[in-house]
C-alpha cells in the first residue's frame, strides 16, 4: 500500500457531501446506543443538538434503555435486534411516532435510510460486520467505533471504502490521536479513499510521498501491568473489570487486561491509516494520556494528549473538521502530570499482543480466526468457564488448528468466523 495523499481532502469531501444536502445538521444513526460508546455518543448528540439529530438508535437487549433514549431523542427508527423483546419496545412507544423494527437485519436495513449522513458503529464484536458493510455500500460516512470490523474483515473494508468512496472517521481514542496527528500531513491511503488522486505531481521527489516512519500507539497496560505470570494465574473476572484508567463495555475491558484489545488496536490502525504492519509499534504508557503518537521521516514526534474520555474522539469524529466547544469533555490540566513513562509491552506476559501481529503478518483470514477464537475465550472467562491465561493459549492453539484462507469474501468471513468459534469451544472443553 503506497498510495498517498493530502489529509486536508478529507475536509473538502466532508463539507462536499454536506454542503451537496445544504444543511449543517448531520442526521445520526448509532448502533448500539445502548453500549459504552452508544450512551457517550448520545451525550455529544445531547450537548450540540444544534448540530446533530438522532435518526435511528439499535440494541441488542437493552429493551428499557433503547425505550428510555427513545423517549429522550425522539429518533425515526428503534431497533430491537433480539425479537424477544420487540413486543416491549413497541408497545412502550406506542404513543410516539417512531418505527419500531427488530431482526438482525433490521441493522443493515436502518443504516440504509436515506436522511442518514454518518453512521456510529458502537457495536461490539463480529455482529458488527454486516451492518457496517451495509452502511458502507449505501454511502454513509463512518465514525467507527466497532474495531472487530476492521480486525475481521480490513482488507475487504479498505476495498469497499475506495469502491464507494466512504470515508472512515476513527473513535477509538488510539486512532482518533493519530488522525489528529496526521491533519495536515500526507498519509498513506486506508481507510481514506477519496485520497487516491493526490500528489499527482510528477516533479515532486518521490521520497516526500511517504513521509511517516511508524504509528505509536499507547497502551495503558491494564489492570495486570506489573503482575508476574505466577500473580495472572488465578485473576478473575471481576478483577479484570477493573480498569485502572478507563470505563468501557466489559468485552473491551476483559481485552485491554489480555492486551488482546492493543493487539486489535494494532490490526484496525493497519487498515485505517495504509501502514505495513512494522511500521506499527505499541509503547505501554499507564497514565492513559498520550494517546497514541506518530514519528515522521525527519525524526519529528506528534502526539495528542488529554484526559481518557471517550466523549472526546466521539465528538471529534462526529464534528469533523470542525471541533466543537464542550462542557461535559473532560479537560486535561497539564501540570497534574509530572511523570508520563513509557515502556515497551512484554509479549511473554501478554501473549495475546504477540499473536495479533503475527496473525497480521500472516494475512488472509489469520485475523478474523483469532478475532473469533477471542470472542469464544473472552465470554468464558467472564462466565468463569476460562483461566485468565487459558483466553490466549487457547486463542493460539484455534489459530494454528484452522485451515489458512487467503483471499476469503465476505460470506467466507461468516463460515471461518463460525467454524472458529466452534473449534475454541471445542478446545476449551465447552
Ligand atoms: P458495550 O458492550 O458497552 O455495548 C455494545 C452495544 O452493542 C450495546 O448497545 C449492545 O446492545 C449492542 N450489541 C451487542 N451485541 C449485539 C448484537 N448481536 N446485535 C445488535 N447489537 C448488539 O460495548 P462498548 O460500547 O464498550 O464497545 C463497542 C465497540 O466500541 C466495541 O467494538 C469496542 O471494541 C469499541 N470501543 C469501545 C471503547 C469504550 O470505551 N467502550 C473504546 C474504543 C473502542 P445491548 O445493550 O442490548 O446488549
Amino acid at each position: 500500500m503506497n498510495m498517498c495523499g493530502n489529509i486536508k481532502n478529507i475536509y473538502y469531501f466532508c463539507t462536499l457531501k454536506l454542503s451537496n444536502r445544504n444543511k449543517i445538521m448531520r442526521n445520526i444513526a448509532i448502533l448500539g446506543s445502548t453500549g459504552s460508546i452508544g450512551r457517550q455518543t448520545l451525550e455529544v448528540c445531547a450537548e450540540h443538538p444544534d448540530l446533530f439529530s438522532v435518526y435511528a438508535i439499535t440494541a441488542n437487549r437493552s429493551a428499557d434503555l433503547i425505550i428510555e433514549q427513545a423517549r429522550q431523542f425522539h429518533p425515526e427508527v428503534v431497533v430491537i435486534a433480539d425479537e424477544t423483546y420487540y413486543e416491549k419496545v413497541s408497545e412502550a412507544l406506542s404513543d410516539l411516532p417512531i418505527k419500531v423494527w427488530t431482526g438482525p437485519e433490521s441493522l443493515c436495513q436502518v443504516v440504509t435510510a436515506e436522511p442518514i449522513d454518518m453512521v456510529v458503529t458502537a457495536m461490539v464484536g463480529f455482529a458488527g460486520l454486516r451492518p457496517t458493510v451495509a452502511a458502507i455500500k449505501a454511502q454513509k460516512m463512518l465514525a467507527l467505533a466497532n474495531k472487530e470490523t476492521l480486525v475481521v474483515a480490513g482488507q475487504l473494508i479498505e476495498g469497499l471504502c475506495a469502491e464507494y468512496q466512504v470515508p472512515i472517521l476513527p473513535v477509538d481514542s488510539e486512532h482518533s490521536a493519530i488522525f489528529q496527528c496526521l491533519q495536515g500531513e500526507s498519509i498513506a491511503r486506508g481507510c481514506f479513499p477519496w485520497l487516491a488522486n493526490d500528489n499527482a505531481n510528477p516533479e515532486k521527489p518521490h521520497y516526500l510521498d511517504n513521509p511517516i516512519d511508524k504509528l505509536i500507539i499507547t497502551a495503558s497496560g491494564g489492570p495486570f501491568r506489573t503482575f508476574t505470570m505466577e500473580q495472572m494465574r488465578d485473576v478473575t473476572a471481576a478483577q479484570a473489570l477493573k480498569h485502572p484508567n478507563w470505563d468501557m463495555g466489559a468485552k473491551i475491558t476483559i481485552d485491554s487486561a489480555s492486551m488482546m484489545n492493543k493487539g486489535f488496536e494494532v490490526i484496525e490502525a493497519r487498515w485505517l491509516f495504509g501502514m505495513n504492519t512494522d511500521q506499527i509499534e505499541v509503547a505501554v504508557h499507564p497514565q492513559s494520556i498520550v494517546h497514541s503518537m506518530v514519528q515522521f521521516s525527519d525524526g519529528a514526534i506528534k502526539a495528542q494528549l488529554g484526559c481518557p474520555d471517550m466523549k472526546v474522539p466521539i465528538a471529534y469524529a462526529l464534528s469533523y473538521p470542525d471541533r466543537m466547544p464542550s462542557q461535559i469533555n473532560g479537560k486535561l490540566r497539564i501540570e497534574d502530570y509530572a511523570h508520563l513513562t513509557f515502556e515497551r509491552p512484554d509479549l511473554e506476559r501478554f501473549p495475546n499482543l504477540r499473536l495479533a501481529f503475527e496473525a497480521l503478518a500472516a494475512g488472509g483470514d489469520r485475523t478474523c480466526v483469532l478475532n473469533a477464537a477471542n470472542e469464544v475465550t473472552n465470554e468464558a472467562f467472564r462466565r468463569g468457564q476460562c483461566k485468565f491465561l487459558q483466553m490466549a493459549e487457547v486463542n493460539e492453539k484455534t489459530v494454528a488448528a484452522m485451515p489458512f484462507v487467503a483471499s476469503p469474501s465476505l460470506e467466507d468471513y461468516f463460515e471461518i468466523d463460525a467454524e472458529a468459534r466452534i473449534k475454541a469451544r471445542e478446545i476449551l472443553g465447552l
